[in-house]
């Protein structure tokens, strides 16, 4: 995959981009990074970026022709990228879309600033709109960075089989269950005997329900989008009366 991230403050991604598992998907060559200033885009004599608002009121707004210029010259390289606008009004980002972007070839991200984008960015260049959430940031950088990770680490051969995502909380629908590690004793704190049974069947049944009990009283919107199995009807009938 090749991403390609349009700031105003590069310098902002070399932590995040050069540590942990990023780091290692680029060494990997599963992933190609690149942060473009797209100030150097500016045909402006000043290599403005932005300008007062139409109609007046307060903040600045990135003009359209360096982010048009810089998505165009990146795109005929190759087929058409998805083009992503990072930006308060939205979609809320979820690990559905996360699981969508990480099937593309080619994916540009735009980290805005100030008040706001020319709305003729939105208009003609942007083929997604996400939101990591709904507050407001100062700009786009940090938002790329969360969607940047959530899909590198789901490229083939980013994690390691110990650090499989296929049962990452949503990604199977439900919160994942909890987990636990020597001492089996610590400070009178007991783990779960069944986690120690060495019974498989048992433990996964285990896993099932403390899954199922943590979505219902953490997140119970999550299980009303859901098809659950039978079996996993069943646990919930009996979570129901337990708890
Ligand atoms: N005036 C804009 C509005 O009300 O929608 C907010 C602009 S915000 C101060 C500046 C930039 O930060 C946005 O253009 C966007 O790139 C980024 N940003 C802010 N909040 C965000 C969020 N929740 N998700 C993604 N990006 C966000």
């Amino acid at each position: 995959m090749k991403i390609d991230v349009l700031s105003l403050f590069p310098a902002m991604f070399q932590g995040v981009f050069g540590e942990s598992i990023l780091k290692k998907a680029q060494e990997k060559d599963a992933v190609q990074l690149n942060v473009i200033n797209f100030r150097e885009y500016s045909t402006n004599k000043h290599q403005n970026v932005d300008d007062y608002p139409y109609g007046g009121g307060a903040g600045m707004v990135l003009t359209p022709q360096p982010i048009f210029d810089a998505v165009e010259e990146l795109s005929n390289q190759d087929t058409k990228p998805r083009v992503v606008l990072l930006c308060p009004q939205g979609e809320r980002y979820t690990q559905k879309k996360a699981e969508e972007l990480a099937k593309e070839d080619h994916l540009i991200f735009i980290c805005g600033h100030y008040e706001g984008y020319d709305e003729r960015i939105r208009e003609h260049v942007v083929t997604d709109e996400i939101s990591i959430g709904d507050y407001v940031l100062t700009g786009g950088e940090l938002g790329a960075m969360v969607v940047i990770d959530s899909v590198v680490r789901l490229l083939p051969g980013v994690l390691g089989n110990y650090e499989s995502a296929a049962k990452d909380s949503h990604s199977t629908g439900l919160l994942e269950h909890p987990h636990y590690t020597r001492p089996a004793d610590f400070r009178g704190f007991k783990v779960p005997e069944v986690l120690m049974s060495g019974d498989h069947q048992k433990i996964e049944r285990w896993r099932e329900k403390e899954s199922l009990k943590r979505t219902l009283l953490r997140r119970p919107d999550m299980l009303e989008s859901m098809e659950l199995t039978k079996e996993q009807q069943k646990i919930l009938q009996e979570l129901e009366k337990e708890i």
